[in-house]
Parts: C-alpha cells; sequence; structure tokens
C-alpha cells in the first residue's frame, strides 16, 4: 500500500464527503461560514465547517465567483447550460413572456401559446420514433417519476394490472424523489431515507462498463451479450408479466459517465420487445447535441417508448422537464381518463409559459447553430486532446464521447483503485480549481460537460489546464 500522501486529511473528501465543491475553504480562511441553506448533495461538515463557493456571474463557458476569480465551468452548470452563461436571445425570450402573460396554468383543457408550441416542436424534433404528445414538469425527476405513474396507468387499462415492476441499472441516475432515488443505482441517493426498500418496484440490472466489468479476452460484443442474456434471466426469474418498463440514460452522466459498449442497446431492445416491457429513455442529459446528435436515441438506434427531457431544454435558464409519450400510451391514457373522467396528474407550473418560451428560443438556437453537427466537430478535438493523459501513471481510464467525459484516478487494473484516504480526486480538483477550471469530482472519478459552444481555443485551455493540475497530482500521490 502506498503512503497517504501529505495534506490529503486536509480535503473534504478525505473527511468523508462522497462529492466535493473543489474550491472550498475552511472557515477559518474567512470567519465563520455558517448559512442558513440546507445544501442538497453536501456533507453537514462540508456546510458547516467550509464555506460554499458562491457564483455570482457567468459569460460564456465561464462563470465568477463571489471574489471575482473565473472558472471555466467543465460541467456547464449541472450538465446543463447548454448556451452557455449569457445568450441575451434566451433573456430576451424570457423577458418578453414575463412581460406579456408570467403565469398561467395547463390545467382542465386551458393552457398558453408558448406551451402549446414548444410540444409541437418537440414532437417535430425527436425523429427515433413519431412521438404523439408531450407532458411537461419542473424537472427531471419530476419527469421520470410521471413516467412510473403513467406506465401504470397504461398498463391498468391495457388489462396488464400486473406489469409493476422497473428495471433499472447500477450506478444509474434518474432523480431525487422518492421514486427515482430508488430507480436510481447510487447509494448515496438512498442511505439514510429508506430507500430503496419504500419503492419495491425496482430491479437492478449491470451497469454496463466495459472496462471495469468485462472478462479477460471478452469483447465489447460479447460482454453487450452477457449483459442482454443476463437481463433476459431476470425477466424470465422475475416473470416478465410483472415487468413494466426498464429505464436508461443513452450515456450514464451522474454515475461516472458510461457510454454503452459496441451493440448493447441493440440487444437490450430485442429481449424487452420479447417480453412487452416498455423502454424509457433518460434524456435528461444528452438530449439537445451533448452526444453530437440532437438525441442520444439517435446515436444508439434506440427507438423509446418514452423519453425524459429537462437540463439543456431551456440551457437551464429557468426549470422545465418533459415527457414525450408515443402514440400507443397517449391512447391508452386518452382512454382511461375517459373511463376516469379526467388525466389526475400534473403541477402547476406544467408548461410554465416562461419556460416554455425559453425552451422555444433555446431549440431555434440549437438548430441554427446544427449544435449537433458542432459538437460532432468540436467533440473529438476534446476528446482525443484529454485522452493524450491516459499515458498518466494516475489515470485508470478515460472515456466519454461528444462533449461528455470522464477521468478516473487510479491503476490501469481497474481491480485496484487507489485508497479513498488519498483523496487523489478531492487534490486534483482543487488543483483545476487554482488553475481556473471547476470540475466534479465523484471519489475518484473526474466527470465534465462543457456548454455545447465552447470554442476551439476553450477547448485548448481546457486541456492545458487538466494537464497542469494532473502533473502536481501526479507529483502529490508519488
Ligand atoms: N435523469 C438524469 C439522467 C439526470 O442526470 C438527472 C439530474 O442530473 C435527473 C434525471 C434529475 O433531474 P433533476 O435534477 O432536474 O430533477
Amino acid at each position: 500500500d502506498q503512503p497517504e500522501p501529505a495534506g490529503a486529511k486536509d480535503q473534504p473528501e478525505a473527511a468523508g464527503a462522497k462529492e466535493a465543491s473543489s474550491s472550498e475553504r475552511k472557515g477559518s480562511d474567512r470567519g465563520p461560514p455558517g448559512h442558513s441553506m440546507l445544501a442538497p448533495f453536501t456533507s453537514g461538515t462540508q456546510q458547516s465547517d467550509y464555506h460554499p463557493l458562491v457564483i455570482t456571474r457567468s459569460e460564456g463557458v465561464y462563470i465568477f465567483d463571489n471574489e471575482g476569480k473565473k472558472y471555466l465551468d467543465a460541467l456547464a452548470g449541472l450538465w446543463s447550460t447548454a448556451l452557455g452563461g449569457n445568450e441575451k436571445r434566451l433573456v430576451d425570450a424570457a423577458t418578453k413572456q414575463l412581460s406579456v402573460l408570467p403565469f398561467y396554468h395547463s390545467f382542465w383543457n386551458r393552457t398558453t401559446e408558448p406551451s402549446l408550441k414548444l410540444a409541437e416542436e418537440l414532437v417535430d424534433l425527436f425523429k427515433p420514433v413519431k412521438m404523439a404528445k408531450v407532458f411537461y414538469t419542473n424537472s427531471g425527476s419530476e419527469a421520470n417519476d410521471t413516467q412510473v405513474k403513467i406506465i401504470w396507468y397504461y398498463n391498468n387499462h391495457r388489462g396488464k394490472p400486473k406489469k409493476k415492476k422497473f428495471i433499472a441499472r447500477e450506478k444509474a441516475y434518474h432523480g431525487s424523489t422518492l421514486v427515482t432515488a430508488s430507480l436510481s443505482g447510487l447509494s448515496n441517493l438512498q442511505n439514510g431515507f429508506d430507500l430503496p426498500d419504500a419503492f419495491p418496484y425496482v430491479l437492478r440490472a449491470e451497469c454496463p462498463h466495459y472496462w471495469r466489468n468485462h472478462l479477460p479476452g471478452e469483447s465489447e460484443e460479447e460482454y453487450a451479450t452477457r449483459l442482454a442474456d443476463n437481463l433476459e434471466k431476470l425477466i424470465l426469474k422475475e416473470d416478465p408479466e410483472t415487468i413494466a418498463a426498464f429505464f436508461a440514460e443513452p450515456v450514464m452522466g451522474a454515475g461516472g459517465v458510461m457510454p454503452p459498449p459496441a451493440t448493447y442497446f441493440e440487444k437490450v431492445q430485442a429481449v424487452l420487445k420479447k417480453y412487452d416491457i416498455l423502454f424509457v429513455a433518460d434524456e435528461v442529459v444528452t438530449a439537445f447535441g451533448r452526444l453530437g446528435t440532437m438525441f442520444g436515441c439517435e446515436k444508439y438506434d434506440i427507438k423509446p417508448d418514452l423519453v425524459s427531457l429537462a437540463k439543456a431544454i431551456t440551457s437551464a435558464y429557468a426549470p422545465l422537464g418533459a415527457l414525450l409519450v408515443s402514440q400507443k400510451i397517449w391512447e391508452e391514457i386518452s382512454a382511461h381518463s375517459d373511463k376516469l373522467g379526467q388525466f389526475g396528474h400534473g403541477f402547476t407550473y406544467s408548461g410554465h409559459p416562461v419556460s416554455c418560451a425559453i425552451a422555444l428560443e433555446a431549440i431555434q438556437i440549437y438548430k441554427e447553430k446544427k449544435i449537433d453537427e458542432y459538437v460532432a466537430k468540436v467533440g473529438p478535438i476534446w476528446q482525443e486532446g484529454m485522452r493524450a493523459y491516459e499515458k498518466s501513471p494516475i489515470v485508470a481510464e478515460i472515456r466519454g464521447l461528444g462533449l461528455i467525459m470522464a477521468v478516473e484516478f487510479g491503476d490501469k487494473d481497474p481491480k485496484k483503485p487507489f485508497p479513498a484516504s488519498w483523496g487523489t480526486g478531492s487534490f486534483f480538483g482543487a488543483e483545476c480549481a487554482k488553475q481556473g477550471l471547476l470540475v466534479r469530482i465523484s471519489g475518484d472519478i473526474i466527470m465534465m460537460s462543457p456548454t455545447l459552444v465552447i470554442t476551439e481555443d476553450e477547448i485548448k485551455d481546457f486541456i492545458r489546464m487538466f494537464g497542469e493540475a494532473l502533473k502536481i497530482t501526479e507529483n502529490h500521490i508519488r
């Protein structure tokens, strides 16, 4: 075992926090840090003893903190600010809508023009399957939560009331509500909340991470076959008549950025089809160009029954989530709601006109800029530039495509991760922040998904800052 590197204990990661903000400072540096906010995905120690990093302004790919320090925002907010920090057209779209109709709802067949127009736009934009309807939520979690309700509603009406269970994968992230935290395959969302037991309808499929999980000599295709075979075994063991749907992110995001192995989705879809199990594509991160295609489903030839959207739908300028609903599901919803008197589900802000107006403008910009083609062009420049760091003795794997990537620290052998007590990820993240690059740290995995409008010069700068921080971290670990 290697000795613990000097200073590692000072890092919040080593103090037990799973995720660390890479430039936070201990209270003693700037007076007591206390504040009244209960911060999401932050430990008690972190929020009591460390100052939060307070961001006050954004401009293109950059964000600025309250002390004026500038960072290249490597995660684009939370994989979300696709058009960067100060897109005036989105601000104008919001302002215009606010001045005409800041709010009206969409209950009881009343609605607003932006919500109607956006639904049409989304149905038109999504090419892998002809979708019939759009349901609006405020977030990705609510979108996936709504998927579960809609799927039960659909199965109950078509005479399959036993079809109640969902298959979701290890390391999936589908949200943090009671239901979606249960669907998510990450224990930090579940520990202490009686989950996933409180929602006992989730079956777990394997995480399709080739590097970590393949057998000696097994090709990606063979690995994908094994995963699809195991999925089929799970379905047969549980009884296909009890299984409603399979949830999947085209590329897994928050669980550590895992692109699927070759042929994976083709094989998985064949199994699901055989047993009348729906496919829910969680495109909350991958939609609107991130992989170099307008939707992740296009990249992997996925033909989903339902799709979840959020984040880049408004470039995160206002909260909005949406579900795309296919014709066969809409027909059952329609008939069932007639029988019951209404489709009894919705939120005050379903189809908020300001959010919808922003989304309409964002989509217009994506189309004008041909954002999918742009990412297909600059994504490989970033990916190839970063892959030079695969040679580093402390880099275990670099994975990703388009403008999404993870760099995992550790030994090249996946069975030999670095001890958590080294705090490698946290140390590296803090060095990045010193350089002016703000990355996401999860243990020893660094996750990145910059804005989709990042320029080639900014990509060069990104790669340079990453490299500087890597060199310092290598020396620190040795
Ligand atoms: N689905 C995926 C794939 C996500 O990455 C996220 C959030 O990161 C969600 C769902 C949940 O979205 P929200 O945080 O808007 O509820």
